[in-house]
């Protein structure tokens, strides 16, 4: 069966959380395609060029230590709005999402450029505050030293250079659910998508 969940969002809004816990409840493959642009961004960092580094890109490369941090998801940020680096990276993500098995994959432009005929569409956002404090107790936790105003304000920068890029901006698309997770619970939010894509598959 080829079955595809496209979720999409700003930074911290639990779509990560959200993907791995549909993908895992139905079986399905999960792709986390923040993880292409932060290992294209390591590699500018280490001196490539970003098409170089797209073009370069192996799937072992989404598995390094230390893609997860804040000077990272910047530079992922700024080579992810090249529609060079974009298009080197779109075949690898359609291929995954057309996996036999089903596949969930998360992003910025999964609904709207990689996957416009996914089976489910969500989009998953939470306010700027909730969001940068998610985030800011994560990385707490991973052992960076970063201040609650710095988070928000990296949060922000990097929202709007997504949605303000002219390659494939980050935008809900037309036929997504939208969930907000503002004031939900992780496990309502786990709820909400587990129902959409129990629904559609009920359709066959
Ligand atoms: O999701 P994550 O925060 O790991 O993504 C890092 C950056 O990669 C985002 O800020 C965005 O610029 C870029 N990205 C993208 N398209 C995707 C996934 C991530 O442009 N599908």
């Amino acid at each position: 069966m080829v079955f595809t969940v496209a979720i999409d969002g700003p930074a911290a809004a639990g779509k990560g959380t959200i993907s791995r816990a549909v993908a895992a409840h139905f079986g399905f493959a999960h792709l986390d395609t923040g993880l292409i642009y932060r290992a294209t961004g390591r590699r500018v960092l280490d001196g490539d060029t970003p098409e170089q580094a797209a073009r370069a890109l192996k799937p072992a490369d989404l598995e390094a230590d230390g893609l997860r941090t804040p000077e990272v998801a910047q530079a992922a940020s700024r080579v992810a709005a090249i529609p060079e680096v974009r298009a080197a990276l779109v075949e690898f993500q359609r291929d995954f999402a057309r996996r036999e098995g089903g596949a969930v994959l998360d992003g910025r432009d999964i609904g709207t450029v990689i996957c416009p005929n996914a089976e489910v569409k969500l989009f998953v956002t939470a306010s700027d505050e909730v969001r940068a404090d998610r985030r800011y107790r994560e990385l707490v936790e991973g052992g960076h030293d970063v201040t609650p105003d710095g988070v928000l304000a990296d949060l922000r920068a990097r929202d709007a250079r997504d949605s303000g890029r002219e390659a494939a901006p980050m935008t809900a698309a037309a036929d997504a659910l939208l969930l907000d997770t503002s004031d939900m619970s992780i496990d309502a939010a786990v709820e909400a998508a587990v129902a959409a894509v129990a629904a559609r598959l009920a359709q066959g």
